[in-house]
């Protein structure tokens, strides 16, 4: 037994003859060590990438008191609360171009949404609700102290953490560092991954298939799959059934990147010759797990590279994908929020059939009834093969281990791929 299997033989019922994803998460989060180095980049480049480190604010934003409305600066002590106020005005503020002087009693400014607060206003009148007439301002009753007045400091207060590292950089992170004026930001270096496809009846694409032969799909929808990730690839084509060319490739892989995935060489006919040749070079554990599709999978660690070696069917490299390799890639990465795919429910048009003991993985289409309520359908074919379901689907539906049969009606968990797949 190598140290991974020691330390995941101790898990409570542990087999790895039968595992339930969860433990297999489980197994894998805690052999994971994420990515350290960072880098400066400039903004617009970090979208997408991991924050290296916490980004706290130098500045107050909004920088000044200011107006969140078109209308009148006012002192609330000159507002009648019981009848109409008239107040002088005494001039105009508006955005980027204040009003100099202060506020004196009885007084009123006209301000735009988001200039600065006039000295001594501390409330704004929208303009619907106030008359004017000649250069005064009649200001009817029921107006509240603090009204349509944004606060310095309100949306980023100075010496506050406004964003913590690990965490991903979306568009309004993006929007949020420029608006403390940072023109860069260091993030994690990038997670390099490695991918072959292995089998001696791969044809890659552009050459004529000869009798038995296959293309090679595989290594595509990797890479479309790792490129969403952000990771830098490292495309290593396909890999005969040999024990010397495959052993180089895993070698080669594993000095080169962080990651290491590969499809096809893990089912029972084909593991024994990759078993060998990993216990050689690594720790690694063969898992047949109970879910469907995607049954054989192996993992581990080859020098210091995360390995998975995925099935071969083009399905089942999807789903165990999405079902372990992405959340790993992402902590490896250097994520430190939440990183499980967001799922709810509805309900399943016609009847499913299940297995209980397993959890299932099946293609469906997301869709509105005639109503606007939104239900699920199960796309054609399921088969592990047929990567035509994986095409005309827009999510996963995710049928629990324990669960059996599903009745047309009842609520099913669903991951849509928008932005995923
Ligand atoms: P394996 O896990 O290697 O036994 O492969 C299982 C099935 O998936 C076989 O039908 C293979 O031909 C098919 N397969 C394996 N690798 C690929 C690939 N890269 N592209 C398309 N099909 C594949
Ligand atoms: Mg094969």
């Amino acid at each position: 037994m190598n140290a991974l299997e020691r330390i995941a033989s101790c898990m409570d019922g542990y087999d790895p003859n039968a595992l339930p994803v969860e433990r297999a998460r489980g197994v894998i989060r805690s052999f994971l060590a994420p990515v350290t180095a960072n880098e400066r980049v400039a903004v617009r480049d970090a979208l997408g990438r991991v924050l290296g480190e916490d980004v706290v604010s130098t500045v107050n934003v909004p920088a000044h008191d200011n107006s969140a409305m078109d209308g009148w600066a006012v002192r609330f002590a000159d507002l009648d609360p019981r009848g109409t106020t008239r107040l002088a005005i005494a001039g105009s503020a508006f955005a980027g171009r204040g009003f100099t002087g202060a506020l004196g009693p009885g007084q009123c400014v006209r301000v735009m949404t988001g200039a600065v607060m006039p000295e001594g206003a501390d409330t704004v009148v929208i303009q619907e609700d106030a008359r004017v007439e000649g250069d005064a301002v009649l200001v009817p009753p029921g107006q509240k102290q603090g009204q349509n007045r944004r606060l310095a400091g309100e949306d980023l207060a100075l010496g506050r953490v406004v964003l913590r590292a690990g965490q991903p950089v979306r568009p309004a992170e993006l929007g949020l560092l420029a608006s403390l004026g940072l023109g860069e930001v260091s993030v994690r270096r990038r997670l390099r991954v490695a991918f072959f496809s292995t089998g001696d009846e791969l044809a890659s694409v552009g050459q004529p298939l000869a009798p038995g032969e296959v293309y090679d799909s595989n290594r595509y929808t990797l890479h479309g799959m790792l490129a969403r990730l952000g990771a830098e690839l490292l495309d290593m084509g396909v890999v005969r059934d040999e024990p010397g060319a495959l052993e180089a490739a895993l070698a080669t892989a594993a000095a080169n990147a962080d990651a290491v995935i590969t499809s096809g060489g893990v089912s029972v006919g084909e593991a024994d010759f990759t078993r060998e040749i990993l216990a050689r070079l690594g720790e690694v554990v063969f898992w047949k797990i109970a879910m469907r599709p995607g049954r054989p999978m192996a993992f581990g660690r080859i020098g210091n590279a995360t390995f998975f070696g995925l099935p071969g069917n083009p399905v089942a490299v999807m789903v165990t994908f999405y079902g372990f390799v992405r959340e790993a890639l992402l902590a490896l990465s250097g994520r430190t929020d939440d990183l499980a795919l967001p799922a709810f429910r509805v309900p399943c048009e016609a009847p499913l059939r299940k297995r209980p003991g397993r959890t299932e993985f099946q293609r469906g289409v997301l869709a509105r009834d005639a109503s606007g309520a939104w239900r699920v359908r199960l796309t054609g074919n399921q088969g592990s093969g047929v990567l035509r379901s994986m095409s005309e689907a827009n999510c996963f539906i995710v049928l629990e281990h324990e669960r059996g049969d599903v009745a047309a009606g009842e609520l099913v968990t669903v991951q849509p791929f928008e932005g995923l797949v």
